[in-house]
């Protein structure tokens, strides 16, 4: 063959891989328009369809599809997101990494979708074989065991998470765990375990006012009401925001010490250090018992004109009811029932980190899944 004929060959080679090529980086540019437009014109159905099944998988491709399958999932689209994810991994060659980081997201849209069985076994696995994604891969973990409540296995997945900047939540979370471990001890009545798992939450954080508030009804239920209000007074130093939640164990102890005087004089230091209307109308409470109606109504007045709230709004109804008749009477009434109307209406709980309300204290936040992060509210509405 002479050489300006090899020479031809080549150049008409060149020419076709070069026409292939074109035509098949055109075909996929078409088939992405098609899928940002089905997207953009919230057609998620069809961006699936043509993204996933029209697309070769290639590097650059699987990058769009993991970006697709994590915006799935945000979306709350988790069917989809895990038909993306499993769809990569069924049908692309990949290398472990690749495979490793599709792998994460699916455990992920597992876990979303509480499909709890899989998420486990697809983050224990991966955590095992990859030490790169192995927090990452713990931390799925850790959520299924969370809502399965199984407190063993996520006290003993997250002592596993390497800490970082995360360490004091993961501390915290363990040390919740040990709080729902003593509350099930408690329940079946075996303190011995109750108390020892209380001594480790405190290892886990030792400001953990919910050790103090289960070790305050531990002890009133062991009858021992000195050590019930060392323990409940705790929460004051260690957060006041909880104080409300120690009121009524709190007074039950102090009622078996006979000793209302110093509850008031508890009462009255808490009231100094935060406005609640829990603490004022328990304080309300033994005033009245000491020193009659009139006392009452003269406290709840001055706390309402410093403070107003809805609920102690209502208290001082109830005091002037005590006296009043006929019309006057009927009118308190009328009032208290709008009152507690709008009470029923409103949240008394709320998280600090995502903003979910409740009428029930929760320690862990079943929106955002934080420990500790919804706290009573103070304030006209709730408290
Ligand atoms: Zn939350």
């Amino acid at each position: 063959m002479t050489d300006w004929l090899l020479l031809l060959i080549l150049l008409l080679l060149a020419i076709a891989v070069g026409w292939y090529l074109g035509r098949r980086e055109r075909k996929r540019s078409h088939y992405y328009e098609m899928g940002l437009r089905h997207l953009l014109n919230d057609e998620p159905d069809q961006a699936v369809a043509t993204l996933v099944t029209e697309l070769d998988f290639e590097k650059d491709s699987i990058d769009t599809h993991l970006a697709l399958g994590g915006l799935l999932r945000r979306r709350g689209e988790l069917e989809k997101a895990v038909f993306v994810h499993e769809n990569v991994l069924g049908r692309a060659r990949l290398d472990q990494a690749t495979r490793h980081m599709v792998e994460i997201e699916l455990a992920r849209d597992y876990l979303q979708a509480g499909l709890l069985d899989r998420a486990e076994a697809m983050s224990m696995r991966l955590a095992a074989e990859n030490p790169e994604y192995r927090s990452e891969s713990l931390k799925v973990a850790l959520q299924v065991y969370e809502q399965e409540r199984d407190w063993h296995k996520a006290k003993e997945i997250a002592q596993q998470v390497s800490g970082g900047i995360e360490e004091a939540g993961i501390e915290q979370a363990i040390s919740h765990y040990c709080c729902e471990l003593a509350e099930l001890a408690i329940a079946e009545k075996n303190s011995v375990d109750a108390k020892a798992h209380l001594t480790e939450a405190i290892g886990h954080d030792a400001n953990n006012s919910r050790v103090s508030l289960l070790q305050g009804q531990l002890a009133i239920n062991e009858n021992d009401p000195e050590s019930a209000v060392r323990h409940l007074e705790r929460i004051l130093v260690q957060d006041p925001i909880y104080v409300s939640e120690s009121l009524l164990p709190l007074r039950t102890a102090y009622e078996a010490l006979e000793n209302m005087a110093g509850f008031r004089g508890y009462l009255e230091k808490c009231l100094d250090r935060s406005p609640s209307i829990a603490v004022v109308l328990a304080l309300g409470k033994v005033i009245s018992d000491q020193e009659g109606a009139d006392a009452l109504a003269r406290f709840i007045g001055n706390q309402m004109q410093a403070n107003p709230s809805l609920r102690g709004f209502i208290e001082l109804i109830d005091v002037n009811l005590i006296d009043a008749e006929g019309r006057i009477a009927q009118d308190l009434m009328l009032l208290k029932q709008f009152a507690e109307a709008m009470i029923s209406d409103s949240a008394a709980y709320r998280c600090g980190e995502c903003g979910f309300e409740g009428k029930r204290m929760r320690w862990h936040c079943p929106s955002c899944r934080h420990w500790a992060s919804i706290k009573p509210m103070l304030g006209q509405e709730g408290d």
